[in-house]
């Protein structure tokens, strides 16, 4: 079976894409199960973007969704929360208040700044820039660990000025064994986020060589997601990703209903 647990609608401040539309694009896709993970990025501090998320209205649009689709396609209630050390009871909070399905936790920011934005790399090289990214990373999952899964957790290589683009594991295994141990001592997961194909990277966020890694141990729980915010990339990339996960020792993905992992064996 498809399904695609990473998904953003124009709840989202980066995407304009109805969610209905991303649900119809699911079915023609052949998709079981889809999941909305909408960004809310509080204390995000460009203006050209607002990652605040109408929670309610969205909840609201799920149901709606839910009951048009009923047996053709499950559908998800989750979220993607872009984490900052700084944020853990605001998020606690938050995620209590609401039924979610799946929770993914990302590092979008790094002390306060986006290295989307190239002027982030005009302060530092760009193997410090990934070393102070998985710092965060570990700061932030100690401040806040009410999630399922941890976002595409190399995601930083899609933006940092090195060619070619990948992440060597080599040069950071200190810091991404620690982060996995992290995670795999408190049943957390990690995604297969396969916007890394987007991106050009030729292989998912993260990396082959962590995804072997975090199962080699012990990590069991591994979602998959295209992190599509327009219709054309629902669903995008789930047979390389099935490969990659099978190349790497899992037998499983796994999908989550009501904050509950669902092991589902690769096809
Ligand atoms: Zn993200
Ligand atoms: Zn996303």
């Amino acid at each position: 079976m498809k399904a695609d647990f990473h998904l953003h609608s124009s709840f989202s401040g980066d995407s304009d894409t109805a969610s209905e539309q991303i649900v119809q694009a699911g079915l023609q896709r052949g998709l079981s199960a889809i999941c909305f993970t909408e960004h809310y990025d509080a204390d995000y501090p460009y203006d050209d973007v607002c990652f605040e998320l109408d929670t309610k209205a969205y909840l609201g649009r799920i149901r709606e969704l839910r009951s048009v689709y009923r047996g053709q396609i499950d559908i998800g209630f989750g979220v993607e929360l872009g984490l900052q050390p700084q944020l853990g009871a605001l998020y606690h909070s938050y995620v209590e208040q609401y039924p979610f399905d799946f929770v993914i936790g990302s590092t979008h920011l790094m002390d306060g700044k986006d290295p989307y934005y190239a002027s982030f790399w005009e302060d530092c090289t760009p193997e410090d820039g990934i070393r102070r990214f998985l710092e965060i990373t570990l700061e932030n999952m100690k401040a806040f660990d009410d999630f399922d899964v941890y976002g595409h957790l190399d995601y930083i290589v899609r933006y940092a000025p090195l060619e070619p683009k990948r992440f060597l594991y080599g040069d950071y295994g200190d810091l991404m064994d620690e982060i996995l141990r992290f995670l795999i001592d408190r049943g957390k997961g990690i995604e297969v986020n396969t916007g890394g194909y987007k991106a050009g990277l030729g292989c998912p966020n993260p990396c082959p060589e962590v995804l072997r890694r975090y199962r080699e141990l012990g990590g069991e729980i591994v979602t998959m997601g295209s992190d599509a915010h327009t219709v054309e990339y629902v669903g995008s990339f789930m047979d390389e990703a099935q490969d990659v996960l099978r190349g790497c020792g899992f037998q499983y993905f796994t999908l989550f209903r009501e904050r509950k992992p669902v092991f589902i064996r690769l096809d």
